[in-house]
C-alpha cells in the first residue's frame, strides 16, 4: 500500500451517496438541532430517517441485511451530516458498535442481531466503557460479570454511556476474571451484547453535558444477563474492543471534517459580507490568516483520513494513519472552530448563529472516545519506538 492507492477524487456512487445524505440533511435545519441543543433531545427523527434510508448501515454486509459499503463511504456520511450543520454523533455510533458482533460475534448472534439493526428494528448505540475509577485506563475497570449457571450477573458503574436510554442493546465491557488471577491485565475482561429493555438491577443516571450528547451513569445491582450474551470468547473481550478501534478513529476524524468545513464556510461567508472600519474584516490578516490556517489544517487531515481509510480497507495495519486522523481532524475542528468565533465577534456567541453550538460539539472530539495526549502517547510508543509513558 502506497500514498498512489488513495483516491483522492470521489466515484460517481461515492458522489451520489454524499447527494442522498445532503438531500436528508438540508430537511433538518439549524433550527432543528438548535431547539434539540436547548432541550438535550436526542435526534430522534432525524435517525430514524437516515436509518430507514440504509445510510447508518452501510458497513453491515448486505448478508445481513446492510449495504456492504466501506470505511470511506460511512465517513463521508458522517461528514456530510456536520458539514450540513447538524451533529453526527448518534450516526457513528449506530455504524461502528456492531462492528464487534460482526468480528467476533456468533453466527447465531450475527443473525439475530445484525439485520434488525440494519432496518433500525434494534438499536445499537451505547457501548459501555468509561467507569469513574479507571477512565483512560480501560484495564482497570471495576464493573464485574460473574456467571452463575445460565447469567451472568453484572455489579458495578460506567460513566459518560451515552445514548443508552435510546438504544434496545448495549455492548458492556466488564472484568469476568478478578486482574489478580490473569497473566496480564487485559486479560479477563469479556464483552457482552444484550437487551437493555425491562432490564432490572440497571440504574441510567442523564447526565446534563456541554453539548447534546444523551450521557448517562450506569448503575448495575446484581443486573442478570443471559449467558449468551457473551460475545466471542470469555476473556478476551479487551481485543475484541481494540480491534474496533481503527473503524472508531476513522469515523471520528470525519466527523470532526465535516465540522471543520462548516466553520470555514461559515467563516468565510461572514468575513467577507461583514464591514467594519470601512471594509470587509475578511481583508484584515488578523481575520484571514486564522480562517486560511484553519482550512490548511483541514486538507492536511483529510489527506490523512483518506490514508487510513484506504489502508483499512486494504486490511494493512493503519493504526498509526487512524490515530494520526483522529488527532488532526479534532484539531483542525478545533482551530477552525476557534477562527469562526473570533471573525464572528460578539455573533459567534449568539445561539441563533450556530457557531457556538458547533463550537461546544466540536470540542467533544479531543477528549472522546480518546484524548489526544493518549493518540500522541500511541504514536511515540508504536509509530516513534519510544518509551511507554503510562
Ligand atoms: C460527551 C461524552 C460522551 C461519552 N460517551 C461515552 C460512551 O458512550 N461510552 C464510553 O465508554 N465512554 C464515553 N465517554 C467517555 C470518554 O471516552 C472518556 O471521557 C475519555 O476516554 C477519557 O476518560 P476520563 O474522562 O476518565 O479522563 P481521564 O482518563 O481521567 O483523563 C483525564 C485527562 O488526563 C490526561 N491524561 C490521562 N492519562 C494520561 C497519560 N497517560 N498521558 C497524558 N495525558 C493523560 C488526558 O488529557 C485526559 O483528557 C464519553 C465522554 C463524553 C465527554
Amino acid at each position: 500500500m502506497t500514498m498512489a492507492s488513495i483516491e483522492l477524487s470521489l466515484t460517481e456512487e461515492q458522489r451520489a451517496l454524499r447527494a442522498g445524505v445532503l438531500e436528508i440533511c438540508k430537511r433538518y435545519p439549524a433550527e432543528y438541532w438548535r431547539d434539540l441543543d436547548t432541550r438535550r433531545e436526542y435526534p430522534e427523527k432525524f435517525v430514524t430517517e437516515l436509518t430507514q434510508a440504509g445510510y447508518l448501515a452501510v458497513l453491515i454486509p448486505q448478508e445481513y441485511g446492510g449495504a456492504g459499503l466501506g470505511i470511506r463511504e460511512a465517513g463521508l456520511i458522517l461528514e456530510t451530516i456536520n458539514y450540513s450543520g447538524g451533529n453526527a454523533a448518534a450516526c457513528h455510533a449506530q455504524m461502528y458498535i456492531m462492528g464487534t458482533v460482526l468480528r467476533h460475534g456468533s453466527e447465531e448472534q450475527k443473525r439475530r442481531y445484525l439485520p434488525k439493526i440494519a432496518t433500525g428494528e434494534l438499536r445499537l448505540q451505547a457501548f459501555g466503557v468509561t467507569e469513574p475509577n479507571s477512565g483512560s485506563d480501560t484495564t482497570k475497570l471495576q464493573t464485574t460479570a460473574v456467571r452463575k449457571g445460565d447469567r451472568y450477573v453484572v455489579n458495578g458503574q460506567k460513566i459518560f454511556i451515552s445514548r443508552v436510554l435510546q438504544s434496545d442493546l448495549m455492548l458492556l465491557l466488564a472484568r469476568t476474571t478478578p486482574v489478580d488471577q490473569v497473566k496480564r491485565k487485559t486479560d479477563g475482561l469479556s464483552v457482552f451484547l444484550f437487551d437493555i429493555r425491562k432490564l432490572k438491577g440497571l440504574e441510567v443516571r442523564p447526565l446534563r453535558m456541554m453539548m447534546n450528547h444523551s450521557t448517562n451513569a450506569l448503575f448495575f445491582d446484581n443486573m442478570e444477563i443471559p449467558a449468551e450474551s457473551l460475545v466471542g470468547v470469555e476473556g478476551r473481550g479487551f481485543s475484541y474492543i481494540l480491534d474496533g478501534m481503527n473503524a472508531e478513529r476513522i469515523l471520528v476524524a470525519s466527523d470532526s471534517l465535516g465540522d471543520t468545513r462548516w466553520f470555514i464556510e461559515k467563516a468565510v461567508a461572514y468575513s467577507n459580507q461583514r464591514v467594519i472600519f470601512g471594509r470587509p474584516i475578511g481583508a484584515n490578516q488578523g481575520v484571514q490568516f486564522a480562517i486560511a490556517k484553519a482550512h490548511v489544517a483541514l486538507e492536511a487531515a483529510r489527506l490523512m483520513r483518506d490514508k487510513a481509510a484506504a489502508l483499512f480497507e486494504a486490511g494493512e495495519p493503519c493504526g498509526g494513519e487512524a490515530n494520526m486522523a483522529k488527532y488532526l481532524g479534532a484539531e483542525a475542528a478545533w482551530e477552525a472552530g476557534n477562527a469562526c468565533i473570533d471573525c464572528h465577534g460578539g455573533y459567534g456567541y449568539a445561539e441563533e448563529y450556530d457557531v457556538e453550538r458547533k463550537f461546544r460539539e466540536c470540542r467533544l472530539y479531543k477528549t472522546a472516545p480518546i484524548n489526544n495526549n493518549l493518540i500522541l502517547a500511541y504514536v511515540g510508543e508504536h509509530v516513534l519506538g519510544m518509551p511507554r509513558s503510562y
